[in-house]
């Protein structure tokens, strides 16, 4: 039986890089992947994945109001399909990560969703949260702090280089920038800790 699958870290632990590896190991077979990525996400271009390391791939976007099940049904049709990829599933919906686990469910084809856990203030973000509900493979991939230890926190610093503790979850444009910290690094940034 197929599975839903969910691959999430902070940022920088290597997500598409892992995502386009495993997508290039089906095609390597002779099978046929359909990769998604966020249409929110424009940091390379629009519908494209890219690694750190210089792999990339073209991928259809899905937007906040796509339904991915009625999109993937529709691509069956003239197409043999054996894996669905998911990037940034971190901005997926509640109801899109549904419709997802209905493809593993009534198509019985697996999906991949690779996400960030939680936002800079340590909240889940929606499609994370609701993959960590109901996903049947959970895995974590490792980010790095800069004290050697696992990263598994964000901290979003404006221009200034300050660290940002409120705010909209996802700020489009803008100067801000963001680092994978380890929980204890994440509340010495953002001054949060409950003082003694
Ligand atoms: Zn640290």
């Amino acid at each position: 039986m197929a599975q839903l699958y969910f691959y999430y870290s902070a940022m920088n632990a290597g997500k598409s890089t892992s995502l386009l590896q495993s997508a290039h190991n089906y095609t390597e077979q002779g099978m046929q992947v359909l990769l998604f990525t966020a249409a929110v996400d424009e940091r390379v271009e629009k519908g494209v994945i890219a690694s750190r390391i210089g792999l990339r791939s073209d991928a259809s976007v899905f937007e906040p109001d796509s339904d991915l099940f009625a999109q993937i049904n529709a691509h069956l049709i003239g197409h043999k399909l054996h894996c669905v990829f998911v990037d940034e599933a971190q901005f997926l919906s509640r109801e899109q990560v549904d419709q997802l686990a209905k493809v593993v469910d009534r198509l019985n084809i697996p999906v991949l969703c690779y996400g960030i856990r939680s936002d800079f203030q340590g909240e889940l973000f929606p499609g994370s949260q609701r993959l960590l509900n109901i996903a049947d493979k959970l895995t974590e991939l490792k980010a790095v702090c800069h004290c050697g230890r696992k990263a598994t926190m964000i901290v979003r610093r404006d221009g200034d280089g300050n660290a940002v503790s409120a705010g909209e979850q996802v700020v489009i444009g803008g100067n801000d920038s963001y680092e994978s910290m380890c929980r204890n690094h994440f509340f010495l940034a953002v001054g949060t800790y409950p003082s003694a």
